[in-house]
């Protein structure tokens, strides 16, 4: 590592341990180590009154991100719960103001997904958002708040509370130099039944699947179902993000370091997954509001064809025409100085991050239609023997 280098951009082994408060480019590399994997912040604990009154806090009169993490309502990722509260109360146009909206934070880790999960929601018929939300509302895990938005996060916060041996289920490794799905998939393994118990060794593309599949059975015990429909939530989102499905033989730009002006550094893979998602706007309400108007009829109607392998196909070339653009190691090696992006190339990002959100948006709304439209709600409530 070159002299006087921060090592924020440290190499990681996890493709998703990248969430990292602070909206700020600066602010959030700054931060990002914050989430190393043996930190386990306090747990979130249930309050009542969801509605922007939990946004309230004493020090800026409402919408602070801070202010939500210290007071009444506690979470474990760091903020998350403003950020995806202030959105849910856009959506629901309940909320705080503009004015009011601090500098949120969060990136396809925690503000991406929140995002798609946002625009998601806001194309889901009534019936199919009260299917959601009772299959919801039955989840008493406390690893994220228990609304749709901050669900979506969920997968992330439960591979980061130990359970390691679903890892695997957040990317695919297309190498660029082979990219050979059925390789990266390690050979479509059989799915377990249910779902959520593996195999281990699995790709995204197929454990989004799944859970899609297991989602929309009726067969499906209401306990599986609540796990089918937060890992789908997230693992739409996932599958499309560049870095998620391609790789350099660099854990998926994990191990290249790239110089953000100054001293600051961060990996690529960070990069996709954090930083360029936060300079998609001021805060997360304003970026919602651009991803949303960019949606045509038209466009979603494009997005909607295609299945989980399509949309991961089309997501690895914007891997291979954007993220991979230039020319970066095809191997994990240690201390190697941090690489200039090419001129263009935060502008081409952030173009194809806002457009895999988007996309990933409508196809989770899309998703959930399909799996949840046609089942009765007396299969989605937990009995008593549940
Ligand atoms: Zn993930």
């Amino acid at each position: 590592m070159a002299l006087g280098i921060i090592p924020v951009g440290r190499y990681q082994h996890d493709r998703h341990r990248f969430e990292f408060p602070g909206r700020n480019r600066h602010d959030a590399l700054q931060k990002r180590d914050g989430f190393a994997a043996a930190r386990r912040p306090p747990a979130y604990r249930p309050t009542p009154a969801p509605t922007n009154t939990i946004l309230r806090t004493k020090g800026n009169g409402g919408c602070n991100r801070s202010g939500a993490s210290r007071g009444g309502l506690r979470f474990r990722d760091n903020g998350l719960t403003s950020v995806a509260m202030r959105i849910k109360s856009f959506a629901t146009i309940v909320a705080c103001s503009a004015a009011l909206l601090p500098t949120p934070s969060f990136a396809w880790g925690a503000e991406g997904h929140i995002l798609v999960a946002a625009i998601a929601r806001a194309r889901l018929s009534p019936q199919t958002i009260a299917k959601v939300d009772a299959i919801l509302a039955q989840d008493h895990d406390t690893l994220t708040p228990p609304d749709m938005l901050s669900r979506a996060t969920w997968a992330d916060a439960w591979r980061g509370a130990g359970h390691r041996e679903t890892a695997e289920w957040h990317f695919v490794d297309i190498e660029l130099d082979h990219p050979d799905l059925d390789t990266a998939c390690y050979g479509h393994p059989a799915s377990a039944v249910p779902a959520s118990a593996g195999p281990a060794k699995d790709c995204i593309i197929d454990r989004v699947a799944a859970f899609a599949a297991e989602l929309g059975a009726r067969d499906t015990t209401p306990a599986e179902r609540i796990l089918a429909l937060k890992y789908v939530l997230h693992f739409v989102g996932d599958l499309h993000q560049p870095l998620h499905v391609a790789d350099n033989h660099d854990r998926g730009g994990n191990c290249v370091t790239i110089a953000l002006g100054g001293q600051r550094t961060v990996n690529l893979h960070s990069y996709w997954d954090t930083v360029v998602v936060g300079e998609l706007g001021p805060d997360a309400r304003s970026t919602l509001i651009k991803l949303q108007a960019d949606i045509t009829p038209e466009l979603a109607a494009a997005w909607s064809a295609g299945d989980f392998s399509a949309w991961a196909h089309e997501a690895n070339a914007v891997a291979v025409k954007t993220a991979y653009s230039f020319r970066t190691p095809p191997r994990c090696e240690n201390n190697t100085a941090p690489l200039d992006l090419p001129a263009g190339y935060d502008a081409a990002a952030q173009s194809a991050a806002a457009l895999q959100l988007e996309r990933a948006g409508v196809r989770l709304a899309l998703v959930l239609e399909r799996a949840l439209g046609p089942l009765p709600a007396a299969s989605l409530t937990m009995s008593p023997a549940d």
